[in-house]
């Protein structure tokens, strides 16, 4: 057995580790020079070098690495994870059980109990994504875990690990059978193609269930729907499959054009009646007033972060800016459901955006709803900053 590293962690984030943080802050440790190799074990104590957790080294875009357990005597080793990954699965029972929706999330890093470690169901194949190669270097315990008990067709990962979280292209294949991609899985009775051997995204993120559930079932029937930052169209499926009058959907990806035509099509529904714009959001907005359009649902769901040629957008900073434009071209009385997935700022910041917003434009409005992550990305309720997507539904009442 290897050697563990002792981390010293300073007075100020001792309370926030025994209640159950679960990341190891760099600012947390007073002696992070021990640190060398990643995938190490290390053992967090107080200034009286007392037990504290026990965790790993693991660099990802935020911390040093996770905390995994709190009991001195827990090896970290596959009866850990065995632990860990069959509490997870038997969380998503139900979910297992739901034939109207097999794609979902069964693992969901440190909500889960192993940060940095986050594992997707796709009808019967499993997408595993590694965040550091600190926690890949234990991939051994989690794929023992699959063969022992789990019953798969395949499984594939990614790995997220370079410099800045970013994805590493390859054959994401691991073990099992090869899917025939793209195969279509369900969700909400809904259906879509997904490819999880194609790059770094699947054509779906799972995340937004709850609310493609809620633009089909409640915000949909008549309307004419504007889906910006549509990827892959997915909340415009939703949106026709809820009886939208029409949908428009805008992405600058090339890609996201026949992704959308594939998305529609695998539901039945002509995307020749759709509206598929490879463009800037931000140059839509634009030909949008010039030509006096008007929507009744506007789906705002931008990365955190976007560079194009001409614009730089920031949701931190420029997220009033955005609701602005859609506030434009939305009609009286319509919706405007606005999400972000950015974690840097809580649903409480997020809502003052959409003041300053409405304020700004001379508008007024009323919020339907609001959700965050669906119950399989599990999040410690304490601290809610693992909690990122915000999603507000509200509706322009001048
Ligand atoms: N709403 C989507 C997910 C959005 S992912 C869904 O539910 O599936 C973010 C998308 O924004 C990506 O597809 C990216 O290509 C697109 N994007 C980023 N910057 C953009 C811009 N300035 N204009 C249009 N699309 C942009």
């Amino acid at each position: 057995m290897t050697k563990t590293i002792d981390l010293q962690v300073n007075a100020r984030n001792i309370s926030d580790m025994k209640k159950g943080y679960p990341l190891i802050l760099k600012e947390a440790i007073l002696n992070p020079e021990v640190l060398q190799v990643e995938g190490s074990i290390v053992r967090l104590i107080d200034r009286d070098r007392r037990f504290v957790a026990k965790g790993y080294y693991g660099l990802q875009n935020k911390g040093l690495g996770w905390v995994l357990t709190r009991k001195e005597d827990e090896e970290i080793d596959f009866d850990f994870f065995e632990s860990r990954i069959a509490a997870a699965l038997a969380r998503r029972q139900e979910l297992f059980d739901n034939p109207n929706t097999t794609a979902f999330r069964v693992f969901n890093g440190e909500g889960d109990g192993i940060g940095g470690l986050t594992i997707d169901y796709f009808d019967g194949f499993f997408l595993v994504s590694w965040y550091s190669e600190g926690i890949y270097s234990m991939k051994h315990y989690v794929y023992s875990v699959f063969d022992k008990i789990m019953n798969y067709k395949g499984i594939y990962e990614k790995k997220r690990f370079d410099t800045k979280g970013q994805y590493i292209d390859q054959d994401d294949f691991v073990q099992g059978e090869q899917g025939d991609f793209p195969i279509i899985v369900k969700e909400s009775g809904m259906n879509f193609a997904v490819n999880l051997n194609d790059g770094a995204m699947t054509g779906i993120f799972l995340d937004q269930r709850d609310m493609r559930k809620a633009i089909r079932d409640k915000y949909s029937e008549g309307r004419n729907v504007l889906n910006t930052f549509s990827y892959t169209g997915a909340f415009s499926v939703a949106a026709m499959l809820g009886g939208a009058a029409k949908t428009t959907s805008v992405d600058l990806a090339q890609r996201s054009l026949a992704k959308t035509i594939e998305q529609f099509s695998v539901n039945n529904i002509d995307y020749e009646q759709q509206d598929i714009k490879v463009m800037d959001v931000f140059d839509y907005f634009r030909y949008a007033k010039r030509n006096e359009l008007k929507f009744d649902l506007v789906i705002l769901d931008p990365p955190s972060f976007a560079r194009s040629k001409k614009y730089t957008f920031s949701t931190a900073k420029d997220y009033p800016a955005l609701l602005m434009d859609a506030i434009a071209i939305t009609e009286k009385n319509g919706i405007i459901v606005a999400s972000t997935n950015n974690a840097s700022f809580g649903m409480k910041r997020f809502k003052t955006f959409i003041e300053t917003a409405f304020k700004d434009a001379g508008s007024r409005y009323k919020i339907l709803e609001e959700s965050t992550l669906p119950r399989d990305f599990r999040t410690n309720r304490d601290f809610q900053e693992f909690n990122y997507l915000k999603v507000v539904v509200l509706q322009k009442t001048k």
